[in-house]
């Protein structure tokens, strides 16, 4: 049997490297940080990863998550609910619970779980799902597994989204769900315009704050923050996986009767197994570390400004972005992907999207900014930028 479904896996794997999608991993030989090591023994600058507060190599988690893993061991070897909750995931479920301003908290294996195990358990086919256009595959996925009526609104349009839920009105419940920071512009969703629509037309709100916790608003907490939002959201997912130590690890956070309810029947929740508590140590240290300082956050956003500056200043066209996301336009599929071998020629790893990713004829570089990075690794990267972007007669 093997032998016709291998050629047809041959033929789809040709057929995706010919269309010049086919995604290669690159080994590093170092910790992740602003500067990692290739296996060829070079090196190079990192602005591809979702490191936001520089926490993948802190000092500071090592020692947390080490001290953690001597007192509680390696493994749980179980789901939450027949043996594996320990002080330390009430802990941290606490600590994220205190972070969004929410009343309780549930942990995943990572947000991909979250989202996949959020919609199901709550709403029915008697009820409505409104989603962003531009939303996470996880988001997409964890309505696919519900019965729940689909509207799709395009990203970010408070018109559509109006129309939406005009249309949802029927429908005996409506959620609207949205990314917080859209991850291919670097945008966030106008939640205070998306809650005013809620309370207008009587719909719940669920935000995935992935790539904002952290980030966006005035000390890092999001959204909600940024907006002024809270007591208007429902529903919180993330990760631990981007600005929170970027380790594994994801979470519903939100309304008590909400989180009481996923813990009874969420899937990825109960039929998956219990973070290490390695993880969960360290990352109750973040919460700490985020609670007695806004340190990383402000050099995170700094650094941002800088590199923006700079970047429009040497005629580069780039996304208003909103978020640690910088979208350098080339708009031309090809160019983007010669432009980004090009920063890797120059010791810079960036990451050249377009369509299907982004919509066609708006390819473009992403740069993801970090507090890990100093002011000496955005100085070398734009550098790397005006180098390659005149040859390649992008600026002049
Ligand atoms: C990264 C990301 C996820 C997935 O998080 P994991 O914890 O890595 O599964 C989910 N939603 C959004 C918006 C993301 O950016």
């Amino acid at each position: 049997m093997y032998g016709k479904f291998q050629q047809y896996l041959k033929d789809e794997l040709a057929a995706i490297e010919e269309a010049g999608l086919y995604k290669k991993e690159r080994n590093i030989e170092s910790s992740q940080s602003a500067e990692i090591t290739l296996a060829d023994g070079s090196k190079a600058l990192n602005f591809c990863a979702n490191n936001y507060l520089g926490l993948s190599n802190s000092p500071r988690l090592i020692k947390a998550a080490q001290d953690a893993m001597a007192a509680r061991g390696f493994g749980m070897s179980s789901v939450r609910f027949i043996c594996g909750t320990q002080d330390l995931h009430k802990q941290l479920e606490k600590a994220i619970s205190d972070f969004f301003h929410t009343e309780d908290t549930i942990l995943y294996a990572a947000c991909f779980d979250a989202n996949g195990g959020v919609f199901e358990p709550l709403f029915t086919a008697e009820d409505a799902i409104i989603s962003d256009a531009l939303n996470h595959a996880s988001i997409i996925d964890g309505v696919r597994l519900c019965k729940a009526q689909r509207y799709r609104y395009a990203n970010a349009d408070m018109a559509d989204l109006e129309r939406c839920l005009q249309e949802a009105q029927a429908q005996r419940f409506r959620v609207i769900a949205t990314d917080g920071v859209f991850s291919m512009d670097g945008n966030v969703a106008p939640m205070d315009k998306i809650c005013e629509l809620a309370e207008k037309y009587d719909a719940l709100v669920m935000v995935d704050e992935s790539h904002s916790a952290g980030v966006v608003g005035k000390t890092g907490r999001g959204v909600a923050e940024q907006f002024d939002c809270y007591g208007r959201i429902d529903i919180f997912t993330g990760t631990l996986g981007k600005a929170f130590g970027g380790a594994v690890g994801g979470f519903t956070t939100g309304r008590k009767e909400i989180i009481d309810m996923l813990r009874q029947r969420s899937r990825p929740y109960l039929f998956s197994n219990s973070i290490p508590p390695s993880v969960v140590g360290a990352s109750i240290e973040v919460f700490k570390m985020l609670a007695e300082s806004n340190e990383l956050h402000t050099k995170q956003q700094d650094n941002v400004t800088y590199f923006r500056e700079k970047m429009l200043a040497a005629g580069f066209d780039i996304k208003p972005t909103q978020s640690a996301i910088c979208a350098v336009m080339l708009y031309d599929a090809k160019l983007s992907q010669v432009f980004a071998s090009k920063m890797a020629e120059e010791g810079i790893f960036v990451t050249g999207f377009y369509y299907p990713v982004v919509p066609k004829g708006q390819a473009r570089i992403r740069v993801q900014l970090s507090a890990a990075h100093e002011k000496e690794h955005l100085d070398k990267a734009i550098a790397a930028f005006i180098k390659v972007g005149k040859e390649l007669g992008v600026i002049k």
